[in-house]
C-alpha cells in the first residue's frame, strides 16, 4: 500500500481553488481568501482510505512556471478545477491544463486528472455535457465531479474521489473507450480464481467462496448474500454459474460490475491481497520477502506445513489419481505462474513413472532441490501458487526452515537436516551420471535415451535411514580442476567415481581426494563404477582399496547401472547415512534394514522403546524424586539399576522379535524361492564386534541383496 497521497490543485485564477480547500478544512465558506493555501496535511485516520494525504494548492500570481511544473511532476493525481460559470476557464482545460500536464509527466506513468467544476451554487444547468467528450478523449481524466465551495456541495466527495483516483485507479483494471477489462486484469483475476479454486474443478463452490470472501475482506459472506452474488451472475451472464458454484466467467464478471460500478476498491482489494502491485504484477515484497536470512554454513529447507501445501497441490491437479502429473496436469498446475519453470531437465533430475511423468515423490523431491540450492527462486514460485495466501502464513518465507549451523552439528554430533548433498567428482566417463541416474531408478538401457541438452546435473530423491525419510542430493561435478568453485567443494559427503575398467580413471579420483579433501572433516566414498564389466589394474601406485585404507575410507563400493531392472539403492543409502554422521566414521554404515544392525538401530529407536523409556523415566521421577533424593546416592543407585533392568529387558524382547522375524523371513523365501534354499541371517559370521570396521565386505552386501530380490514382497 502507499505511504500517502499527494493531491495538486490547478485551473485558472479565481475559479475557486483556495475556496475548496478552505472549505474541506474548516467546513464553512470562507469569504476573505488568500491567493494561495499553505500546503495541508490530513491524518491517515481521518481520511476515508487511511492514508495520509497532502492537499497543495497553486497560484498564478505566486508561483513561478518552474515551481508549477515541479509541483506537477510530485503529484499523484491533480484536479483540474474550472468555474461551470466561466466557458473560459472549461475550454482552458483542454487548451492550456492538460498539455502542460502531459508535459511535465512521464509517459508511461501518467498521474490521473479529475475535472473540478467548481461554483455549482450559480448556474442552473450542468456542465456535463460539455464535459463528457473531453473525457472520452482524455483516458487520463478518472473521473469529473461538480461541486461548490460555497455551498460546501461535494467537498469531501471531491478529495475521496481524488485519494481513490491514486489507491484504487481505474487505468491498469479497466479501458472505459471498449467498456472492457484490460488484459492483464483479466490474467491477475484469472490466476487468483485458479488459486482460490482449492479442489481445481473450475468452480468456486460455497466453501471456496467463503475461504476466499475471508482472504480477501476478512469477512465470510452470509449464506443470503452468497446467494445474492450468485443471482446477480445468473441473471448477467450464461454459464456464470454452474453447480450452484461461480464460474471463471462469472468471478470475472462480478468484478466489471464493481468496475462499472466504481467500486474499484473492491477488485483492487483482492488484487492487492493475492500480491499486485499498481502494475498489476506481483510485488516484490510478496514473491521475495526480506525476513529470511540464511547464514553461511545453513541450508534451506521446506518444512512440514509447506510439505503439506505441496501435497495439496499434487493432489489438485494429478486429476487422474495415478500419483504423476501428465505434460497437461503440470501445464495446468504451473498455469498460475508468469513462464514454466521447469524444463525437461527437471525429468532427469527426480523420479518419473514409466511414462517419463513427474511422479509425486519426484515432485517433492524437485521443491526440495529449489529450496535447498535456489531459496529465493523457490519463495518465488510459492508466491505464484499461493502459498501464504492458502496456508493463511503472514509470507511465504514461512515455508523455509533455516537449519543450524553445520558446525554445530559437528560439535553436537547429530543433525536436524533432512536434505544432505552429495558431490561426485570423477574422470570423464568414468560413469557419474550414470550413478546419479541410477538413484533415480534408472538402468543403462533407460538412461540411453534421454537425449544430451536434457541430461541435468542433479539427481535428488529420498532414502530412508534407520527408518528416518531424507532427501540425498547428488551433484554431478564438472571434470575440470581449474574450475572447482566453494560449492563445488562444499557438501555434506564426497563420492569419487572411477571406471574400474579403465586404468587411467583412478588416478583423478586420488588426486581430487588428495587435493581438496584429504585435510577436511568431509567423508569420502569411493565407488568402482561400471562393475559389470572386467576389471582392470589401476595404473596408479596405489590400488584402490590400499588407497582407502590408507586414507581410512571404507572400501571402494563396486557399482553398476548395466542392470536388468531398476539398479540396486543400497549405496545411496549408504551415502545418506555416512552424510548423517560424519562423525562415526568407524561404525557400520549399513542400513540394509535387514542386517542386526539395523535390527538393534530400529529397535532402539522405534516408537515402543522410546515410549517405555520415557514413561520408565517419569514413573522414577515423579513417584521418588524430591530434593534430597536427587543428592542421595542410594537414589541413583536405583536409576541405574531401573536403566540396567529396562536395558536388559529391551534387549530380551529385540531378540524375541528378531528371532520372529527371521522365521518368519526364512519361511517367505522358501515358498518364494521353491527351491528350498533359504537364506539365514544368523547363520552370518558377522558378530556385533565386526561392525567396528566400516560394513561387511562387498560380497557379503551382494549375497544379501540378491536375498532380498526374493524377499522384496516380505
Ligand atoms: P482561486 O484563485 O482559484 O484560488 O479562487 P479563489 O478561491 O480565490 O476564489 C475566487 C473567488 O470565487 C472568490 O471571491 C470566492 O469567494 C469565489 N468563490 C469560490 N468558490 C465559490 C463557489 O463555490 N461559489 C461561489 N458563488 N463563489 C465562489
Ligand atoms: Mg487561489
Amino acid at each position: 500500500m502507499r505511504k500517502d497521497v499527494r493531491i495538486l490543485l490547478v485551473g485558472e485564477p479565481k475559479v475557486g481553488k483556495t475556496s475548496l480547500i478552505m472549505s474541506l478544512v474548516s467546513e464553512e465558506f470562507p469569504q476573505v481568501v488568500p491567493y494561495r493555501a499553505e500546503e495541508i496535511t490530513i491524518p491517515a485516520d481521518v481520511t476515508p482510505e487511511r492514508v495520509p494525504t497532502h492537499i497543495v494548492d497553486y497560484s498564478e500570481a505566486e508561483q513561478t512556471d518552474e515551481q508549477l511544473s515541479s509541483e506537477i511532476s510530485k503529484a499523484n493525481v491533480i484536479c483540474i478545477v474550472y468555474a461551470v460559470n466561466n466557458k473560459k476557464s472549461i475550454e482552458k482545460v483542454t487548451s492550456h491544463w492538460i498539455p502542460l500536464i502531459n508535459d511535465n509527466t512521464d509517459k508511461d506513468s501518467r498521474v490521473p486528472v479529475i475535472l473540478v467544476g467548481n461554483k455549482s451554487d450559480l448556474v442552473e444547468h450542468s456542465s456535463m455535457e460539455t464535459i463528457l467528450p473531453v473525457m472520452n478523449q482524455y483516458t487520463e481524466i478518472e473521473t469529473c465531479v461538480e461541486c461548490s465551495a460555497k455551498n460546501l456541495k461535494n467537498i469531501s466527495e471531491l478529495f475521496y474521489y481524488a485519494q481513490k483516483a491514486v489507491l484504487h485507479p481505474t487505468g491498469p483494471l479497466y479501458c472505459p473507450e471498449e467498456k472492457q477489462m484490460k488484459l492483464a486484469c483479466i490474467k491477475a483475476l484469472t490466476r487468483i480464481f485458479k488459486v482460490s479454486d482449492l479442489d481445481n474443478d473450475g468452480i468456486l463452490n460455497d466453501n471456496e467462496l467463503n475461504f476466499f470472501q475471508r482472504t480477501c475482506f476478512n469477512a465470510p459472506l452470509a449464506s443470503q448474500a452468497l446467494e445474492d452474488v450468485k443471482n446477480v451472475v445468473r441473471k448477467n451472464v450464461i454459464d456464470g454459474v454452474c453447480d450452484n458454484g461461480l464460474t471463471l466467467k462469472g468471478f470475472l464478471f462480478l468484478h466489471i460490475l464493481f468496475i462499472q460500478r466504481g467500486r474499484h476498491e473492491t477488485t483492487w482489494t483482492v488484487l492487492r491481497r493475492f500480491g499486485y502491485d499498481d502494475d498489476l504484477e506481483l510485488h516484490q515484497d510478496y514473491l521475495f520477502p526480506l525476513t529470511l536470512k540464511v547464514p553461511p554454513d545453513c541450508t534451506t529447507e521446506l518444512n512440514h506445513n509447506a510439505y503439506l501445501f505441496l501435497q495439496s497441490v499434487f493432489d489438485k491437479h494429478d486429476k487422474d489419481r495415478d500419483c504423476a502429473l501428465s505434460p497437461e496436469e503440470l501445464k495446468d498446475l504451473f498455469d498460475v505462474f508468469p513462464y514454466m519453470p521447469w524444463g525437461p531437465d527437471v525429468n532427469n533430475t527426480v523420479c518419473t513413472n514409466d511414462q517419463d511423468w513427474i511422479t509425486y515423490q519426484g515432485f517433492l523431491s524437485q521443491w526440495t532441490l529449489t529450496t535447498y540450492l535456489d531459496v529465493q527462486r523457490c519463495l518465488e514460485y510459492l508466491g505464484y501458487l499461493g502459498y501464504s495466501i492458502i496456508s493463511e502464513q503472514e509470507s511465504q518465507a514461512a515455508a523455509i526452515t533455516v537449519t543450524r549451523d553445520k558446525k554445530i552439528d559437528l560439535q553436537k554430533k547429530q543433525t536436524q537436516r533432512s536434505v544432505f548433498r552429495c558431490n561426485i567428482f570423477g574422470d570423464s566417463g568414468s560413469g557419474k551420471s550414470g550413478f546419479l541416474q541410477a538413484f533415480l531408478g534408472r538402468n543403462l538401457t533407460r538412461q540411453n535415451i534421454v537425449s544430451e541438452e536434457h541430461m541435468s546435473y542433479y539427481a535428488i530423491s529420498t532414502a530412508y535411514v534407520y527408518g528416518q525419510e531424507k532427501y540425498l542430493l547428488l551433484h554431478e561435478v564438472f571434470p575440470d580442476f581449474d574450475v572447482l568453485s566453494d560449492t563445488d567443494l562444499a557438501c555434506d559427503i564426497v563420492c569419487l567415481v572411477y571406471d574400474a575398467s579403465n586404468p587411467h580413471s583412478f588416478e583423478y579420483c586420488a588426486r581430487v581426494f588428495k587435493q581438496y579433501f584429504m585435510d577436511t572433516k568431509t567423508p569420502c566414498m569411493m565407488i568402482a563404477a561400471k562393475s559389470d564389466l572386467q576389471e582392470t589394474k589401476q595404473l596408479y601406485a596405489l590400488t584402490p582399496l590400499e588407497f582407502c585404507r590408507k586414507h581410512k575410507m571404507p572400501p571402494p563400493q563396486a557399482f553398476t547401472c548395466n542392470t536388468a531392472d531398476a539398479p540396486c539403492k543400497d549405496i545411496y543409502t549408504k551415502l545418506t547415512t555416512m552424510a548423517m554422521h560424519p562423525h562415526a566414521r568407524l561404525r557400520c554404515m549399513c542400513t540394509c534394514n535387514r542386517c542386526t544392525f539395523c535390527h538393534l538401530q530400529n529397535f532402539i529407536n522405534s516408537e515402543l522403546v522410546q515410549t517405555v523409556k520415557a514413561k520408565l523415566y517419569t514413573a522414577i521421577l515423579s513417584r521418588h524424586v524430591t530434593q534430597a533424593d536427587l543428592k542421595s546416592s542410594t537414589f541413583w543407585l536405583r536409576v541405574s539399576v531401573g536403566a540396567t533392568v529396562f536395558a536388559v529387558l529391551g534387549f530380551a524382547m529385540y531378540r524375541v522379535l528378531l528371532k520372529q522375524r527371521s522365521t518368519q523371513r526364512v519361511q517367505a523365501s522358501s515358498v518364494q524361492s521353491g527351491s528350498g534354499t533359504c537364506w539365514q541371517p544368523t547363520a552370518r559370521s558377522w558378530t556385533l564386534t565386526s561392525w567396528r570396521f566400516y560394513w561387511p565386505s562387498l560380497t557379503a552386501t551382494q549375497t544379501e541383496r540378491s536375498a532380498t530380490r526374493t524377499l522384496s514382497t516380505w
